[in-house]
């Protein structure tokens, strides 16, 4: 049994879905994932936002230097990709800026830290944004910055946004009557609603994973090797890789 007031939030039952190992390669034992681009695009415009809403800023031209404040260039192979992305990211936030920036809705929050609880475990993370509209209705804003983009099915049965809907009901006291995913490689928000029963489930299945890590249980998941950050050092991937050659 692990100390069962270890804290979870999405990224980690995330993690342990894809694969337990890897949940205890990372959050156990500290290995640590080398910063890729991916990741560092993603917190480039997460921040550049966060700044244009926590100074309300209101024009293209601070949206623009918030981005070369925040900007983030390690990560990447090549000084090239660094610039390649950093244009991207230009353009990302310009199509933005001219559809929702500059229509700004009163922003509620940004970038706001919570903790609520799950069964006995604290369950923490970081909600992007809320914003209340001109009609009254709070809106939560999830962005994803991959250059996918998810169809409403898996939008509507995103386990992130239920349980950010549980996190605010407990931790801000309200639900937001709308949610939506923003897209922002395709300038794209959309829209998904979550009720009671949605909720419930989402924390059904945290509090299985919880249970799971704190009763140890770390079986390995070899079918998701290939994706895999430690697909080069982990003994299971390794092994695996043996056995094909056989
Ligand atoms: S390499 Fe495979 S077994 Fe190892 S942590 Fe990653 S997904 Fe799991």
């Amino acid at each position: 049994m692990r100390d069962n007031t270890f804290k979870i939030s999405y990224s980690r039952i995330n993690t342990y879905s894809f694969c337990p190992e890897k949940y205890k390669l990372i959050y156990i034992e500290n290995k640590y994932i080398p910063l890729n681009a991916a990741i560092s695009f993603g917190v480039s415009i997460h921040k550049t936002l966060e700044q244009y809403y926590k100074l309300d800023l209101n024009t293209y031209e601070s949206m623009q230097d918030s981005l070369n404040f925040c900007w983030e260039s390690s990560g990447y192979e090549t000084p090239q990709e660094a610039y390649v992305n950093y244009l991207r990211a230009q353009n990302i936030l310009k199509d933005y800026w001219q559809t929702y920036g500059k229509y700004k809705a009163k922003n509620i929050l940004t970038e706001k830290s919570f903790q609520a609880e799950i069964g006995q475990y604290p369950f923490i993370g970081i909600i992007d944004r809320i914003d209340e509209n001109e009609d009254g209705t709070r809106e939560l804003v999830d962005y994803k910055t991959h250059r996918e983009i998810w169809d409403q099915q898996t939008i509507d049965n995103d386990l992130q946004l239920s349980l950010y809907c549980y996190a605010c009901k407990k931790a801000l006291g309200f639900i937001p009557e709308k949610i939506a995913i923003y897209f922002l490689s395709h300038n794209q928000k959309i829209y998904t609603t979550r009720d009671e029963q949605k909720i419930q489930q989402a924390i059904d299945i945290s509090l299985d994973v919880a249970n799971k890590i704190n009763n140890n249980e770390f079986v390995p998941n070899t079918s998701k090797c290939e994706f895999c950050d430690f697909k080069k050092t982990c003994q299971y991937s390794i092994a695996k890789k043996f056995e094909e050659l056989k």
